[in-house]
């Protein structure tokens, strides 16, 4: 937590969202959110109390007595009307993510889009929160599933998607039933409160939808909280797991999804300009802080002679603050990511991997206080570097020679994480192969960036993902709702009795 400053003294708070209310926070520990092209204070967030946690659960619980029972035709229109108001706010939106968080306004824009899908998707609810029945499993017997709300849910967002993420949350928790209290990243809190005002101005009512902010205190107290039944994560591994096994040891259903160290494969065959394109706009796109981000390129045989040309691309990007014309990345998030990114530059450089373009304390005019890390790619990279094991997060892409496609896919099958991945190539027989033999959530074919729409759901395999079931789409239908079986005869009036059966059958 950083000390308080004067400007943090008059900067507005951010609010706490309990039973409908937004309120001022009577805690004594507060955080600046700072913007990181500027440094200057925007607000102060406060560390939620242990009361205010137990208020806002207690919200949650008392409004989901009557939300559970909500038709579905209420709950979608709310949906419906929530996907025009974000439409209607975009441009206040974007505006808003790119002040706390620093990547570039049209990328901001993508960041609300991607949520806004989940938020459309959410409003189709009365054909995903379907059961199932079978019509006579014996004689006059019926067995039907009920998908039944789960009860509070919680949700814990990471800084790097502020608007996505939280959506990727709470629209399908609360579509499904559920009532929520959602906990977004500290360090960029300020459009996922907007989001939640949003949510309250398309009738989500009071109680359904609480928000409460804070660091390690309040994500413990929700994986601990006895009336949570289920809780969402995303960001890093080491959190990740921590609250995987902490909220499943209370007996909750868990879902986290972690950390990355994305690798593409370029085959030689892959076509050459399309490709290079692709690859830099995903390593540098965000100033790297996508955890689907590319941040390793195998290149197969010939295809190590495109680095100059790689290097070249990558050069010509403009880096500035995301509210400038023509920026193609903003700056990292805070001075310690900072300090942290330009510390594993200098860890690969002593390593002894090759230094092919150096993003270290970039100038950038108008704004020279800024969190800012140039594009930054080294060659040679081997497994045992620091910048091959550390999920760098940052706009640094490592380069790896592979002699063949076996090769690649046994090398990413050996980095512990699974999270995205993706190969270019023009021969079909070599992109079913890598399909089918890599251990990586997402496999984009000429896709740098393959982020599933809301049709599908996200996944991860290996440290990327904890939990069987993923945000969104089919698979967190299942995760917000219990199965219920019934089992059902109708005895009929004119039927008679069949006297005592003591065996097993229906
Ligand atoms: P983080 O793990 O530091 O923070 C995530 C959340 O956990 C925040 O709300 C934070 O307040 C809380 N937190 C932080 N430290 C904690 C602690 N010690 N105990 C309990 N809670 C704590 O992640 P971040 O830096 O905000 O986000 C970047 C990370 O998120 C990267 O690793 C990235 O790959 C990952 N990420 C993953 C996905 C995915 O879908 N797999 C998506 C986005 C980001």
């Amino acid at each position: 937590m950083n000390a308080p400053t004067h400007a943090a003294a008059l900067a507005p708070s951010v609010k706490l969202l309990i039973g409908g209310q937004l309120l001022e926070s009577e805690s004594t520990e507060w955080r600046e959110v700072v913007n990181p092209a500027t440094q200057q204070v925007l607000a102060r967030v406060p560390f939620a109390t242990a009361r205010e946690i137990d208020a806002a659960v207690a919200a949650a619980k008392e409004a989901f007595k009557t939300w559970k029972k909500t038709p579905i035709g209420t709950r979608a229109r709310i949906f419906l009307k929530y996907q025009q108001l974000i439409r209607e706010h975009m441009a206040e939106l974007a505006a808003l993510l790119t002040a706390e968080q620093g990547k570039t306004l049209a990328d901001a824009e993508g960041d609300v889009f991607r949520g806004l899908e989940v938020v459309e998707h959410a409003a189709g609810i009365g054909n995903l929160q379907l059961g199932e029945l079978a019509n006579n499993v014996a004689t006059g017997v019926d067995t039907y599933t009920l998908l039944q709300p789960l009860g509070v849910c919680a949700g814990i967002t990471p800084f790097n998607f502020p608007a996505m993420i939280p959506l990727w949350m709470f629209p399908m928790a609360i579509a499904t039933g559920n009532t929520f209290v959602l906990k977004p990243s500290e360090q960029d809190p300020m459009v996922t409160m907007r989001l939640a005002e949003l949510a309250l101005a398309a009738g989500i009512p009071p109680g359904v939808l609480n928000v409460i902010h804070g660091g390690e205190m309040a994500v413990n107290a929700l994986c601990d909280h006895q009336d949570i039944k289920a809780v969402s994560f995303v960001g890093s591994t080491k959190v990740g797991t921590h609250v995987y096994q902490r909220a499943t040891l209370a007996g909750k259903r868990v879902q986290c999804m972690m950390g990355a160290k994305n690798h593409a494969v370029v085959l030689p065959d892959a076509s050459q300009e399309q490709t290079l394109d692709a690859l830099v706009g995903a390593a540098f796109g965000a100033a790297g802080q996508r955890c689907m981000a590319l941040s390793v390129v195998l290149l197969v045989g010939a295809t190590q002679k495109w680095i100059p040309e790689l290097v070249a691309k990558a050069r010509a990007l403009r880096l500035s603050a995301g509210t400038e014309r023509g920026a193609d990345l903003g700056p990292l998030i805070s001075c310690a990511a900072r300090a942290r990114v330009e510390g594993l530059i200098e860890r690969g450089i002593a390593e002894g991997a090759t230094l092919e373009l150096d993003g270290r304390r970039p100038l950038v005019p108008g704004f020279e206080s800024g969190n800012f890390v140039g594009p930054t790619i080294f060659s040679d990279v081997k497994p045992g570097m620091a910048i091959y094991q550390q999920e760098i997060f940052g706009p640094v892409l490592a380069l790896v020679p592979a002699p063949d496609l076996d090769a690649a896919i046994a090398f990413i099958n050996d980095n512990p994480n699974g999270n995205g991945t993706a190969i270019f190539t023009q021969s079909g027989a070599a992109a079913r192969k890598f399909q089918e033999e890599i251990d990586v959530g997402q496999v984009g074919i000429n896709v740098p960036i393959p982020v599933p729409v809301p049709l599908f759901s996200f996944t991860g395999s290996r440290a990327s993902k904890l939990g069987d079931l993923g945000p969104y789409g089919r698979q967190v239908i299942m995760f917000y709702t219990q199965t219920k079986t019934v089992t059902a005869r109708w005895f009929d009036a004119s039927g008679s009795a069949r006297g005592v059966n003591t065996t097993i059958s229906l």
